[in-house]
């Protein structure tokens, strides 16, 4: 589905990000994987071995525009093109309102929006002269109904949904098609990082009656990132087993 493309994946390093890395490399993307640590980095391309010529591996700091623009001139440089970005890379909060850090509500807009906005913006000047791409952000279910306590997170979700939309109307005329998909709850370090009881009660809240697996979240980026999602751009997907609908 994917044959002759390029793709960036930022937090391609484990999770959704790594699931989706693979997903691509299966259907016959070049996959760049972006993680916060060469360490992290190698790791992943470590379980990547039978796919080598068609992965590499970067780390630039996603808050800085010159380095992460430098990150996708290499990108370029070496596979000739950029044809898809997923914004992916993010971390959680939970801290109630009353002890919530502002540095740590400042951390976690850095990672969870301005380093969408500053790799959107690095990829779009490269797609634009390409004629076309493809622009994919990890959103969260909780960009629809918020959550009781960490509000920095869902705050930079509901951002998130907004620089989709707006950018899929500003870039449309590029032939850059701007999408997100929304996971619910699911299997990822940062689940597992949840306490066990605050897993199993909000399991019992989903009416598919489980959490989401990476790969789930995997195929619906695979859908939208190619050709078969053609027409489609703004389009926020959920993948969350219909939780609190
Ligand atoms: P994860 O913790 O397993 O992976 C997070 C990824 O982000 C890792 O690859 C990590 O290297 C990268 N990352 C973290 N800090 C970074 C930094 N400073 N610079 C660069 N990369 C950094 O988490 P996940 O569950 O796979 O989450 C991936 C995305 O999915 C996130 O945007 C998250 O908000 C979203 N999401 C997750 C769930 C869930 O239930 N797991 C639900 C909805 C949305």
């Amino acid at each position: 589905m994917l044959k002759g493309k390029v793709a960036v994946v930022t937090g391609g390093t484990r999770g959704i990000g790594f699931a989706t890395v693979k997903k691509f490399l299966e259907n016959g993307a070049t996959v760049v994987l972006a993680g916060s640590r060469q360490e992290t980095v190698d790791k992943a391309l470590a379980k990547l071995t039978e796919y080598e010529g068609r992965v590499m591996g970067i780390h630039p700091n996603l808050s800085s525009a010159e380095e992460v623009g430098k990150a996708f001139q290499k990108v370029k440089d070496t596979f000739g093109r950029l044809d898809i970005l997923v914004n992916n890379a993010g971390i959680s909060a939970r801290e109630s309102l009353y002890e919530y850090n502002p540095e740590d509500f400042s951390k976690i807009l850095d990672l969870n929006l301005n380093s969408v906005f500053i790799c959107s913006q690095a990829a779009a000047r490269l797609m634009r002269e390409q004629g076309g791409g493809s622009i994919l952000n990890t959103s969260s279910m909780v960009s629809i109904y918020g959550q009781p306590s960490g509000c920095g997170y869902p705050a930079t979700k509901f951002a998130v949904n907004g620089l989709t939309k707006s950018l899929a109307r500003e870039l449309a005329q590029d032939q850059i098609r701007v999408n997100a998909v929304a996971p619910g709850v699911t299997r990822t370090d940062m689940v597992a990082a949840l306490p066990e009881d605050m897993v199993k009660k909000i399991s019992s809240t989903i009416p598919l009656g489980r959490v989401g697996e990476a790969e789930e979240v995997a195929n619906a980026f695979l859908f939208l990132a190619s050709d078969l999602a053609s027409y489609i751009t703004g389009t926020i997907l959920s993948v969350d087993g219909a939780a609190m609908t």
